[in-house]
């Protein structure tokens, strides 16, 4: 089918939920998607942070194709190897305790605050139950991840909305004491905020804030679902904050394409959640997990991350030296990279861009945002960057 009917079969039979480009893909390789016609283009989206080896990975490819043949679900009801082996794997890189298997993003951010609430309660007895999130931070699209969701924009449509949650200011430690009171049992927070428009935190306060929540065993909870699994060149992006969270959630990058996520926990969280209170049909499953556990042992090495972290620092430099009264700011860390523009110009540079070969991302309201698959390379990143200064020449 061409665009023209596949669009008009789309509008006929799927809800409008998204305004999506005038494009049809039609495969992946590597780094490259390709549409209808043909056209290449350098993906510099992955799927919004989830096609972390890009298309086609002959690896991912392989072990997918293996698991579907061996076992592809099973229930939680009995054990399965691919699981254990992905937790071990996690647990052991962070030195965390224990791991929760959920889908997405949003269903591991649910299992946190449900978890958060349960700590709380089973300590403290009811009435602490207060989750701080950030001003424009984003925790998914369910009802409570919404309402944790620190974007008025979202906040209508749906009432009523669960009750318990607050909102900080991104790195104003004062705000955060304003909202501090005897019912907050945990803050949550993205290290680098990226649907908001790819804000990173400050280093300081994020610390000071670990500091104060560990000391009135508040929970700190780590939303790493966008930059986590090697995005900002550690495996996640917390450590290079030298906090250590009670709960670090994931998803996107983690299955590399295959539908998985999931939470960490400390030692202190690790026995909240039991048998009836928390699960998940599909969470861990064999096929999804198979994919993380071949996702990991390719991310999860120090070359490969260095590389990431190299290549981060490379393109941002690049970007940074574009002379244009366009470009406002380049930020970011690892290959999660924000280019700041005139929001009224956005979109014409978007197009631009793909029509100069380069498929992007936009974040909040003047971010042109870059998450391209961990595997990209320097020839690939040269040739965005030159597609940049043409752009913005
Ligand atoms: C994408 C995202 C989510 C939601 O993930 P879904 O898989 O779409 O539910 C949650 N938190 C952050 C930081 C995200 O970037």
């Amino acid at each position: 089918m061409d665009l023209s009917s596949i669009k008009d079969m789309e509008s006929k039979y799927v809800m409008h939920t998204y305004h999506r480009e005038d494009i049809l893909l039609s495969k992946g390789q590597g780094c490259l998607l390709y549409d209808d016609k043909g056209n290449a283009y350098i993906d510099m989206t992955s799927g919004i942070g989830v096609n972390c080896l890009g298309h086609n990975h002959p690896e991912l490819v392989a072990a997918i194709q293996d698991q579907v043949q061996t076992l592809m679900h099973c229930s939680n009801v009995f054990y399965s190897e691919p699981m254990v082996l992905v937790a071990k794997e996690l647990v052991e890189a962070t030195g965390m305790s224990k791991m929760f298997f959920a889908n997405t993003g949003a269903e591991a951010n649910e299992g946190l605050i449900k978890l958060a609430r349960k700590y709380s309660q089973d300590h403290y007895g009811k009435g602490r139950h207060k989750i701080l999130s950030l001003v424009q931070s984003f925790h998914g699209r369910t009802m409570m991840t919404l309402t944790a969701t620190g974007q008025d924009k979202f906040h209508h449509d749906f009432d009523p909305f669960p009750e318990g949650f607050d909102y900080v200011k991104a790195n104003d430690l004062s705000s955060f004491l304003d909202k501090l009171d005897d019912s907050v049992c945990c803050v949550m927070m993205e290290m680098i905020q990226g649907e908001g428009g790819v804000l990173p935190l400050g280093r300081e306060f994020v610390q000071s804030i670990a500091k104060i929540c560990q000391e009135r065993d508040i929970l700190v909870a780590v939303d790493e679902v966008q930059t986590g699994i090697g995005r900002t060149g550690s495996l996640f992006c917390y450590q290079q904050y030298g906090i250590h969270p009670n709960i670090v959630t994931m998803a996107k990058g983690l299955g590399g394409g295959v539908v998985i996520g999931g939470f960490l926990v400390d030692q202190k969280c690790a026995d909240v959640l039991t048998p009836g209170t928390h699960g998940s049909t599909f969470g861990g499953n064999p096929l999804s997990a198979r994919a993380a556990q071949t996702v990991l042992s390719i991310v999860n090495q120090p070359e490969f991350l260095k590389d990431v972290q190299e290549k981060g620092d490379y393109l941002m430099e690049h970007l940074k030296q574009i002379v244009s009264s366009e470009i406002r700011e380049v930020r970011g860390m690892g290959l999660m990279v924000g280019v700041i523009v005139d929001p009224e110009k956005r979109t014409q540079y978007v197009h631009a861009l793909r029509e100069h070969g380069v498929l992007v991302l936009t974040a909040g309201k003047d971010a042109i945002r870059l998450l391209p698959p961990l595997i990209i390379t320097k020839e690939q990143i040269d040739t965005v960057i030159k597609a940049f200064q043409e752009v913005f020449k």
